[in-house]
């Protein structure tokens, strides 16, 4: 196979460094399904080497029994003896092929479900700020998309191509030498070009501009497919995105319904389907071209094949049965080149989709790894400090939050107040470590986050974030965040994120399964109760420092005032910060520090704040008026 000649050494370069890549990717790849499925390679082998050789069983015996029937002194019983060996072979061997063939069908299924896995586990093991980028979420949903045809699954198909290859080719051209070596007899000059050394080599140039034109067309009908696969890589991202987020995903349904959005729906999905449509239809009109011809030249060949085949079978060369063997062969022969071709051309191809899929799992996490212990000293006594922390979202220009500094100290209740988008949620999700600032530094006991252990560092704390999401599994497990867990204290923990009253009308208690994607039987709760089983997962996790990052929108003041209350009792000695748009909350809080487009403009008790002319006082005396006209 030719590779490209380019004359930049750079480009050469680059290729020579992409094969050896995709080479390691490869092997890389066999140990991994070896190692996932022990049994697929040794089955997948053994089915092409059947696959290749079976054909064989007809092929031979059929043109036997012929040539014992047209003999001169035809032995019928060898011939009937013949055919009942054929046909039991024929039946044994469909079984043998059919059983392989199965079984490598679900071990394929297996190995394809643990790529899938892995595509997953590393999707929770990377960093949330890569995660978070479209490109990831792109590379992710193509490797779902893969499954057969492309990927790490495809490369049984290679396998499969080469072996049944290789086989099918050893054995034709065994036949084939055979073939040629029959010497038809007379001496017409037919007979003599029968005999020719130039019979065999215009059979092989025949042969080769057959096979050569159907390895051309389908490389290039392959390359086509790639490119195809690629311009609509945009729309189909869209589409499924738009499928699975606005039509099926039905609790986006009532928007959809209420604001009437299914025209402004419909015509966005016809625009797609019409792009993908139209890329597909270009995409099958040129290969459709290639292939007539394609088909054209292989019936010429074939018609001249027989032509030559039974000449000599006229001129003694060959029985008359045989015409059947070695016009079979030409055929097996034809299968076992494309096929190798096709082989290494798919692994040609599919070497970019692996180098993809590894890309993938080797993607590094940009977050520093650190190795310092949590310790139970710290957990127990600890103090964390933004030190002029600047932080912008990868692809924002403006900073989400800007030269911030503060201390949060044990024991300490702190409310963060501010309009919307003046960076409380990205204050937390700092603290969490979910992204890491570009300037500055966040300190645990002095010590820089990103020297700790991150695992350790997250146990620190416990958090409701204001986009929190609650899992499609059983209530008690959603508040352990963990199928085994200890009844009363899941129990505890619902009834003082007030949740208990509620909790009484399930019938199956903890047991009751959350959503209805999985069960029938399935609760949908409202968005306040959602939250309280959220803060209820909070308390269950105990951590020594509690985040609520406006637990309370969805709650009446009521709930509200109870829940803060009773998480006050819980938070005791702990450390925790609240967020909150009623500023009434802000009471019981130490210290309150408010944000303002990204920074931090004040900081104090509510006592101070609220004779401080300021934005606090501002935002804290337009809900007074308005709680005062109630
Ligand atoms: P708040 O919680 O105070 O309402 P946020 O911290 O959520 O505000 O957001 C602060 C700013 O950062 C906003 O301008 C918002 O648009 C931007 N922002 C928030 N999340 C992201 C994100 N994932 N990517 C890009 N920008 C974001
Ligand atoms: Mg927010």
């Amino acid at each position: 196979m030719r590779f490209g000649t380019s004359k930049n050494t750079n480009v050469k370069n680059t290729d020579k460094s992409n094969r050896k890549k995709t080479w390691k990717n490869y092997v890389r790849a066999l140990g991994q399904l070896f190692h996932d499925v022990p049994a697929l390679l040794p089955t997948a082998f053994f089915s092409s080497v059947w696959d290749a050789l079976f054909p064989y069983i007809e092929i031979m015996l059929s043109a036997e029994i012929l040539n014992e029937l047209t003999s001169q002194n035809p032995d019928k019983k060898r011939a009937i003896l013949l055919a009942v060996l054929m046909v039991v072979l024929i039946y044994l061997g469909l079984l043998l092929m059919t059983f392989f063939n199965l079984y490598v069908d679900v071990l394929k299924y297996k190995a394809m479900k643990l790529v899938d896995r892995s595509a997953a586990v590393k999707a929770w093991q990377m960093d949330y700020e890569i995660l978070a980028e479209p490109k990831v979420h792109e590379i992710r949903s193509m490797i779902g998309r893969w499954h057969y045809r492309h990927g790490l699954i495809a490369i049984i198909n290679e396998i499969d191509c080469i072996i049944y290859a290789l086989f099918s080719i050893g054995v034709s051209v065994a036949l084939a030498v055979e073939f040629f070596q029959a010497k038809a007899t007379g001496s017409g000059t037919l007979a003599v070009f029968l005999n020719h050394w130039s019979a065999p080599i215009l059979f092989v140039i025949m042969f080769g501009v057959t096979t050569w034109y159907r390895i051309w067309a389908s490389e290039k009908i392959h390359k086509r497919d790639y490119q195809a696969q690629q311009d609509a890589k945009e729309a189909d991202n869209q589409l499924s995105g738009l499928l699975e987020a606005c039509c099926f995903e039905y609790q986006r349904g009532k928007d959809l319904r209420l604001f009437h959005a299914q025209k402004q729906m419909s015509e966005k999905l016809r625009a797609l389907y019409q792009e993908l449509t139209q890329n597909y239809e270009k995409n099958i009109g040129y290969a459709r071209i290639k292939e007539v011809i394609m088909v054209l030249l292989e019936q010429v060949f074939r018609l001249l094949v027989y032509l030559f085949v039974g000449l000599k079978a006229a001129f003694g060369a060959v029985g008359v049965g045989s015409i059947l063997k070695y016009t079979g062969m030409v055929y097996q022969l034809g299968n076992g080149i494309h096929a190798l071709f096709y082989g290494i051309q798919d692994i040609h191809q599919n070497g970019r989709y692996i180098n993809d899929y590894y890309g993938y799992l080797d993607m590094e996490n940009a977050t520093a790894q650190g190795t310092l212990p949590v310790t139970r000293e710290i957990q127990e006594n600890y103090e964390l400090e933004f030190r002029n922390v600047t932080f912008t979202y990868p692809g924002n220009t403006v900073p989400s939050l800007e030269n911030v500094s503060c201390t949060l100290k044990k024991g300490e209740k702190l409310a963060v107040v501010g309009p919307n988008g003046s960076g409380k949620s990205t204050f937390i999700k700092l603290l969490c470590r979910l992204y890491d600032p570009q300037e500055g530094q966040i300190l645990l006991n002095g010590v820089d986050i990103r020297e700790y252990n991150y695992d350790e560092y997250l146990k620190l704390f416990s958090t409701v974030f204001q986009d929190f999401q609650l899992f499609a599994f059983l209530l008690g497990e959603n508040v352990a965040a963990d199928h085994i867990y200890i009844e009363e204290k899941a129990q505890d923990a619902l009834e003082n994120a007030g949740f208990g009253e509620r909790l009484k009308t399930l019938q199956d208690g903890l047991r009751t399964e959350l959503f209805n994607f999985f069960s029938q039987e399935g609760v949908e709760l409202s968005g306040g109760e959602q939250q309280k089983v959220a803060v209820a997962r909070c308390l269950y996790k105990d951590a020594p420092y509690a985040i609520l990052d406006e637990p309370t929108a969805a709650l009446d003041p009521i709930a509200e005032a109870d829940l803060y209350q009773r998480m006050n009792k819980f938070v005791e000695g702990k450390g925790a910060i609240y967020i909150s748009h009623r500023l009434s909350s802000c009471h019981f809080c130490d210290r309150i520090l408010v944000f303002q487009e990204g920074r931090l403009v004040q900081e104090g008790t509510h006592a101070q704040l609220v004779h401080q002319e300021g934005l606090y006082e501002r935002m804290w005396n337009a809900q007074a008026k308005y709680y005062q006209k109630k």
